[in-house]
């Protein structure tokens, strides 16, 4: 068959998502970073009493309600927020908006893969920049490189560090382009980046509720930066980019900051506990600002993941250069995490495994 495709479609690997096997199945998922909790009663609240009258009708193109939830949480004004259908639709409309052939869209590396396959798409010009063994933020490179988008995730997956907030600074000062701080694990972090919007009219800063607020299903996420650079970006959005469920269940999820930063707590007591853990099975693990940490264990990762795998425990196995010897295993409840320690124990030692 004749390819129907642009030749760089062709040439495209495509994204793969972690393995998302039904709800109800047995087995432990490790492997794409969700939240084990719940989301905020609230918000399961408004799901349940739904007015059929949403559905029937076309939902609010901006997400005003959402938009304005948002701005009380955040202390942010309500015409500085972009919704979108989750923060991936948004990373693709800022690269719809500001990159095409000629254009540079620039990175670190490792970083999430969706930034690559977008770039493909869009055929811009991809430079990626290796962070070295250690996480080092390669700053000068960056700033050298000039991208007409530079994306900065921060916490970083699948590395869990996050970039200080005077790097940041830093680059934004010195780059002509936009700076996109992609902040999807912030509600794990110390640290926020969230004051450079104000300070930089080239920043943006993306942010989730699929992480922080158990949302991953719903799909939704937000733009936070100043109105002359969101107007470009509204541009280009599809115009009924979130639909009405997610823009009502989202607004009741943002407005319980309490219930959020409980489970994010929860989280990042289990994420001590477990690094802990695994560093006593010999691995090593690094600092991590989000609900997953980066490890790496004394035997080999792929046969780890295929075993974890075997027994109902999904992680995360990249092979990748620099990653194939590492597995990335988001942080569950105290139990799951138990769960996956005594696991680990069992394929470590095989011939105390029952018969
Ligand atoms: C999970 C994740 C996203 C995607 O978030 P959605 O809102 O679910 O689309 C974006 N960036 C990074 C770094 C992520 O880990």
């Amino acid at each position: 068959m004749p390819s129907y495709f642009r030749s760089s479609v062709d040439a495209m690997a495509g994204y793969i998502p972690g393995e998302q096997p039904k709800p109800g199945t047995l087995i432990v998922k490790l492997n794409t970073n969700e939240n084990p909790y719940p989301p905020s009663p609230n918000a399961i609240a408004v799901l349940r009493s739904l007015d059929p009258e949403w559905l029937r009708r076309y939902p609010d193109p901006y997400a005003n309600d959402f938009r304005q939830a948002a701005s009380e949480a955040l202390d942010i004004p309500k015409d500085w927020i972009m919704v979108g259908n989750g923060s991936d639709d948004i990373l693709n409309v800022i690269v719809r908006a500001c990159a095409e052939p000629g254009r540079k869209v620039v990175y670190p590396m490792p970083t999430y893969v969706l930034y690559r396959t977008l770039v493909e798409m869009q055929v811009a010009d991809r430079v990626e920049i290796s962070y070295g063994d250690r996480y080092e933020f390669p700053i000068n490179e960056l700033i050298a490189a000039q991208g007409a988008i530079t994306f900065i995730a921060s916490p970083n997956s699948p590395s869990g560090h996050s970039i200080a907030l005077s790097d940041l600074r830093h680059l934004a000062a010195k780059l002509t382009g936009v700076l996109v701080i992609d902040e999807a694990y912030v509600d794990f972090a110390e640290e926020t980046a969230l004051p450079l919007v104000h300070e930089f009219e080239n920043v943006l800063i993306l942010r989730t509720l699929s992480k922080g607020y158990s949302l991953a299903g719903l799909r939704l996420g937000f733009a936070i930066s100043n109105p002359q650079l969101l107007s470009g970006l509204f541009k280009v959005k599809d115009s009924y980019n979130i639909d009405a469920i997610a823009t009502l269940v989202g607004t009741a999820a943002i407005r319980d900051q309490n219930y959020k930063n409980e489970c994010a707590e929860r989280v990042k007591r289990s994420r001590a506990k477990l690094a802990i853990d695994l560093k006593q099975l010999g691995w090593k693990v690094w600092n991590s600002q989000t609900n997953f940490l980066l490890t790496q264990p004394q035997d080999n990762a792929e046969e780890i993941y295929l075993a974890l795998k075997e027994r109902g425990i999904l992680v995360r196995y990249f092979k990748q250069l620099g990653l194939d010897d590492k597995l990335r295993i988001t942080v569950g409840t105290d139990e799951q995490n138990q769960t996956l320690i005594e696991a680990l124990q069992a394929i470590a030692t095989p011939n105390r495994k029952a018969h």
